[in-house]
């Protein structure tokens, strides 16, 4: 079984991971501008500063006495709860897809567990390795990422219940939806014939029975392999509708739901569920490059996460969620709002790129991971 760990008391659990540089930053000359301290769980970043090798002959001569520096370098440093290195394959502190499950998927399984909705966001620029992170490689790969070891944990954990006859039956129930411009698409559904749009999902809080979407789909599975089918058809539907609209899938948020029921040998019944969320990139607006559509789709995803940032910060500083928490104000907050609420647990992951034309954004997705963790 899983041993807790002092994290699984806090409410939020922030995590950096930084992805290798890519073969395109490669390309364009990218250099890596991160400095990760794995046991300290720091990142600095490198503001300013050019290389020795760009320094004319003229200025070295200029000033010999500083010809180990010629250019000042401006390092910011920030601290969080782990800094997750995943650059160099093969180091020792490589953070592979493994690692990043005992780190914060484990977690997410053992809160479930004990009865507390738990909830993970994937969250940065895209191209930074969300999805890398949630989905990884199609399962059984040893690249696959959370959210198969997530699945694959809550069956574990299950099955274990009825062998030492502490539960007497389970079920497992699964959705997967994306939010694309404040609507909401059911992604376990075929799309309908080219031309038809696909229908939006009615969305509303009931006050005692919490969250509900009308008509989403909820299919059950009792193994791994079967909940990997239905998440495998979900991404191709998501995949889909990404070709035909320009990469739409890094605009949109996507979310997992799993909902579980243990009944107990006494008959008592436990319910609890986990989501998990791919979120959409969260980019600067370069209003000259975009036009009214994208205008739009940004504003729509900077409002979600502005709201989201909000929730999670009121509910990191104790307040008593439903009523503090402004969940209906977003779409996305509204449908998290059963993994928002007092009795949950919440992890972050923000991915991060080290190269130096990223250098705005990763600034920008650590003064927001910054930003969720402040108490
Ligand atoms: P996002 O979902 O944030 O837009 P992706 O997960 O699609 O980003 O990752 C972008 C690219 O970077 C992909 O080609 C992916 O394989 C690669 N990548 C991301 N994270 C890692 C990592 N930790 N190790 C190796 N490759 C990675
Ligand atoms: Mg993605």
């Amino acid at each position: 079984s899983l041993g807790a760990s002092a994290s699984d008391k806090e409410f939020i659990q922030v995590v950096i991971r930084v992805r290798p540089l890519l073969e395109r930053n490669l390309v364009v000359g990218d250099r890596n501008i991160l400095e990760v301290d794995t046991v300290q769980n720091t990142i600095d970043v490198e503001m300013k500063g050019s290389d020795r090798k760009q320094a004319t002959p003229v200025q070295v001569q200029e000033s010999p006495s500083t010809s180990n520096r010629e250019t000042v370098v401006t390092m910011r440093s920030y601290k969080f709860d782990h800094v997750m290195d995943s650059r160099f394959e093969g180091q020792p502190n490589f953070a592979s897809q493994e690692a990043v499950y005992e780190l914060i998927g484990s977690r997410i399984v053992r809160c479930a567990m004990d009865g507390y909705n738990a909830c993970l966001f994937a969250y940065g620029q895209t191209g930074t390795g969300k999805t890398h992170t949630v989905l990884g490689n199609t399962y059984p790969s040893e690249k696959r990422g959370l959210l198969p070891r997530i699945l694959e944990g809550l069956f574990e954990e299950l099955a274990g219940r009825k062998e030492a006859s502490e539960a007497k039956d389970s079920s497992v129930q699964i959705s997967y939806l994306e939010i694309f411009n404040e609507q909401i698409h059911d992604l376990l559904v075929p799309p309908p014939k080219s031309g038809v749009p696909r229908e939006a999902l009615q969305v509303r809080y009931h006050p005692i029975l919490g969250v509900m979407i009308n008509d989403l789909t909820q299919s059950s599975c009792s193994t791994i392999e079967e909940a990997m089918e239905l998440v495998d058809f979900g991404t191709r539907m998501r995949s889909i509708a990404a070709t035909s609209m320009n990469s739409r899938s890094s605009r949109a948020h996507t979310v997992f739901t799993f909902k579980f029921e243990q009944t107990s040998r006494d008959g008592e019944t436990q319910m609890a569920q986990i989501q998990l969320v791919d979120l959409a990139g969260r980019e600067q607006e370069k209003s000259s490059s975009d036009n009214k559509d994208r205008l739009r789709e940004r504003q729509f995803i900077n409002t979600s996460l502005f709201h989201l940032s909000t929730c999670i910060l009121n509910l990191s500083r104790g307040s008593k969620a439903r009523e503090v928490c402004a969940f209906r104000n977003s779409r996305l907050t509204l449908l998290l709002a059963n993994s928002l609420s007092g009795n949950s647990r919440t992890g972050m992951i923000a991915a991060v790129s080290p190269a130096s034309s990223d250098l705005d954004e990763t600034i920008s997705t650590l003064r927001f991971a910054d930003h969720v963790k402040k108490i």
